[in-house]
């Protein structure tokens, strides 16, 4: 579904990636792991369309996609949920999520069923769709952010560290959201520091190590290597 083969990209005269290459097949659910500054971000935004890329190629549902405006890969179904959220504070629930579906040349009708769908997903949303996203917990501020990606209809969702800086419950919270995503036929490209969680919900991954993918493997391979285990599952 996803092709990425051998990009470089960076910013001015730094070169963040070198010669990286993923793939994700359709419906599946694969994770990047990488630490802090190793590329992750800027990995995903090039898939997105939002970082242009120096070299290499990236071909989703086997078309060349790079050099695409980030809004025409969006309507051909691959949608990025961005690190940090991104929602807008004084906007209700409601409003964030409708933004979700601004690329899509649907009728209101057509996006409140969607919203509702959307909310089937995060019951914990539904009574609040009318408040202001700025007054919601961090957690419950990441399911909008998740659940606004899926109103643009994703037949791919890359997210971009959703774990971050939420307590541990919320990360298995999210986590298993993602998870019934990825069960609905949506194929996940999970980008984590946090190993653990994103081995549990992904069936392959990758690791990238100062911007070149240093190992590749089934969650099962990745999660028994001594070099993952050591450097990002924290076991000695
Ligand atoms: P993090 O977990 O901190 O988001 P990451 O693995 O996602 O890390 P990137 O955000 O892709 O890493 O950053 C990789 C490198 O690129 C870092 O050295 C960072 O300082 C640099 N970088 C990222 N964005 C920009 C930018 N817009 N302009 C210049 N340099 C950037």
């Amino acid at each position: 579904m996803l092709e990425v083969s051998d990009i470089t990209a960076g910013y001015g005269n730094s070169t963040v990636l070198t010669g990286v290459s993923l793939s994700i097949e359709r419906s599946e659910a694969v994770t990047v792991l990488g630490a802090n500054g190793a590329g992750k971000s800027t990995l995903i935004q090039a898939i997105a369309g939002l970082t242009p890329i120096r070299s290499g190629e990236i071909r989703f549902e086997g078309e060349r996609i790079n050099g695409l405006s980030a809004a025409r890969i969006v309507r051909r179904g691959l949608v990025l949920c961005p690190e940090g959220r991104h929602l807008f504070p004084q906007m209700s629930v409601r409003e964030n999520l409708m933004l979700g579906a601004y690329s899509r040349k649907a009728g209101r009708s057509a996006i409140a069923a969607q919203i509702d769908e959307v909310l089937d997903i995060f019951p914990a949303l539904k009574e609040k769709r009318t408040v202001y996203a700025g007054s919601l917990s961090g957690g419950e501020q990441q399911m909008v952010a998740i659940g606004r990606a899926l109103m643009a209809k994703p037949r791919l969702l890359l997210l971009d560290e959703p774990s971050l800086g939420l307590a541990p419950l919320l990360v298995q919270t999210v986590m298993r959201v993602v998870g019934e995503i990825n069960q609905r036929g949506i194929a996940i490209g999970l980008v984590e520091q946090n190993a653990a969680a994103a081995l549990e919900l992904a069936s392959r991954g990758y690791v990238l190590e100062t911007g070149a993918m240093v190992i590749q493997g089934s969650a099962r391979e990745l999660s028994t290597d001594d070099r993952v285990r050591a450097a990002y599952l924290g076991v000695v």
